[in-house]
């Protein structure tokens, strides 16, 4: 790793020396996407794959990743089920009460547009709708594996934010 503002040979030595130079907002990003703490908000089926993702057998601690039940210890909300309008309130009220700074990830086709409920009265055609999203994660309802994958994804743009790099 080349470090900026430095050769390749100064960049070794202090990489050898177990030195990391960066500014302040990357060394925020690295720890903050190194232990993301995910508010659950599950109203459907897709909420089974993400409890399923968060037990033992894929260990979402290992990312770092541990749940939270109360928005005010969460900066990350996984929205997993389909929004209907009588709930959409309740996920702006809740994702209001996040500290900042906070993302969001749809997990799902009924979060992330409606999915096959898209045509009914009650349902709101995707969690953009009413918060902004930051990753969005296919399938009905995507597998365990996507959810790790789409999180990982998260955490990546949160480093590369950090580095004042723009990630849609
Ligand atoms: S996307 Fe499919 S699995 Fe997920 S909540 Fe909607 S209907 Fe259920």
């Amino acid at each position: 790793m080349q470090f900026e503002g430095f050769t390749e040979e100064e960049s070794q030595e202090l990489s050898k020396a177990g030195i990391i130079i960066g500014t302040l907002e990357q060394i925020k990003g690295w720890a903050r996407s190194n232990s993301l703490w995910p508010l659950t908000f599950a109203t459907a089926c897709c909420g089974i794959e993400m409890m399923g993702t968060g037990a033992a057998n894929y260990d979402l601690d290992r990312f770092g990743i541990i749940f939270r039940a109360s928005p005010r210890q969460a900066d990350c909300i996984i929205i997993a089920g389909t929004i209907t309008k009588k709930m959409a309130p309740v996920l702006k009220r809740l994702y209001d009460q996040m500290p900042e700074p906070k993302w969001v990830v749809a997990m799902g086709s009924c979060a992330t547009a409606g999915g096959p409920y898209v045509r009914g009265y009650s349902v709101v055609k995707g969690a953009d709708q009413v918060i902004p999203v930051d990753v969005y994660i296919p399938g009905c309802p995507p597998s365990p594996p996507a959810l790790i994958y789409g999180l990982n994804k998260l955490q990546d743009k949160i480093r590369l934010e950090a580095k004042g790099k723009k990630v849609r």
